[in-house]
């Protein structure tokens, strides 16, 4: 941990592919304004990944992009169009995964709230936070040590290896715990156990193992496809919700967008020692280059990540320029005429920007 007020604090900034470079910019304009009103002493490096690189250097993870990542004290990763890179072998590394296993990001942790003047599609107010495993779980490019999680022994038989571990586990749940006691002190576990008896049996087993230890915090339990729908009838009864990877991934898609909408969607991949800002949605290729993505998704993230380097550094300047950023763009967002075309409203992502800078003021 840095002790209170030394040193910069330095940003890597990875714009990815599609809207990325977009709502990055976009991005750097509302921490340009949050640095000068709260004194904050920013540095920030810029190395190019995803189709920029692979133009480039062969590799859409060029090496080195590691080593400034594990040296930085945080990062801003734009969104990459991994599933059309080439294969790994022709240097199509996937920037997020590679980030996620190799700085331990473990917890994904995914905000869903609903915004003034932005009515929920649940009808009532929602305010959850899906934290979401991210090390291991369904993904081919997390589970194993050597090789890929997915095979096929015959050309008409496909195989995939979901990894859970006890450790993995607990950790996710202290993680989801530890944020509950910040908030409305309720944990909702997320599993499919009675199918998966083993693998979301050891997951579960985890949790329960953790909840006894936060007495305060309410817990409960429900099984994936039920979950998926009461987020659907009712998400405000939800606070925090604890899955694996991939249910995570998909009831945080579900949970923004019940919220309000993708484009807003906020997260962080925060593991012991490092963190990472990035949007929950993809690249959207189809509105690349046209100055119309929303870049709430980022800016929400980098927040997140201010808030994360705050707590750390015990950085009280910190915790509140992440705090006054949320406020700016619920202010600006509450306003129709403030909104970018996803939500129904004339701004590029520039100008909206600038809207959510100003209103920081
Ligand atoms: P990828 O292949 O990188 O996942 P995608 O287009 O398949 O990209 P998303 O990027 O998640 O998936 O986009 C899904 C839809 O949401 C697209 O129609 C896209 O235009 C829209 N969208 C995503 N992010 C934003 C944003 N920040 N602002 C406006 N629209 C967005």
């Amino acid at each position: 941990m840095t002790a209170k007020g030394y040193g910069r604090i330095s940003l890597l900034v990875l714009e990815g592919d599609g809207i990325g470079p977009e709502i990055t910019a976009a991005t750097l304009a509302v921490l340009a304004a949050a640095e000068r009103i709260f004194g904050l002493r920013l540095a920030f490096e810029h190395a190019a990944i995803g189709w920029a690189a692979h133009r480039e250097l062969g590799s859409t993870f060029p090496p080195g992009v590691l080593e400034k990542a594990l040296t930085a004290d945080g990062v801003v990763l734009g969104p990459v169009s991994h599933n059309e890179y080439p294969p790994r072998e022709q240097g199509g590394l996937n920037p997020s995964g590679e980030l996620r296993k190799q700085l331990d990001l473990y917890a994904n942790i995914r905000p869903a709230r609903s915004r003034e003047g932005f009515p929920p599609r649940c009808g009532k107010p929602v305010d959850l936070v899906i934290v979401r495993e991210n090390t291991e779980g369904f993904y081919a490019d997390r589970s194993m040590h050597l090789g890929s999680g997915e095979f096929m022994p015959t050309p008409d038989v496909a195989l995939a290896v979901r990894k859970i571990t006890r450790a993995g586990s607990l950790r996710i749940a202290e993680a989801a715990f530890k944020l509950a006691m910040q908030r409305r002190r309720k944990v909702t576990a997320v599993h499919k156990s009675n199918v998966l008896r083993v693998s979301d049996g050891l997951y579960l087993e985890c949790v329960r193992a953790v909840a006894v230890r936060y007495p305060d915090v309410a817990y409960e339990e429900r099984i994936i496809d039920a979950m998926a729908a009461l987020l659907v009838r009712d998400a405000s009864q939800f606070d925090v919700v604890v899955t694996t990877n991939m249910y995570g991934d998909i009831l945080s898609d579900e949970a923004s967008e019940i919220a309000g909408s993708l484009g807003l969607a906020a997260s962080l991949n925060a593991g012991s020692d490092h963190a990472v800002a990035q949007a929950q949605h993809g690249s959207a290729p189809d509105i690349a280059g046209k100055n119309i993505a929303n870049p709430s998704s980022l800016i929400g993230s980098v927040a997140m990540l201010l808030a994360w380097l705050g707590e750390r550094r015990d950085d009280p300047k910190l915790v509140q320029a992440a705090q006054a950023i949320e406020t700016a763009l619920d202010r600006v967002i509450a306003d129709p005429a403030s909104r970018t075309p996803d939500l129904g409203g004339p701004l590029g992502t520039d100008a909206f920007a600038a809207k959510v800078a100003q209103a920081l003021q």
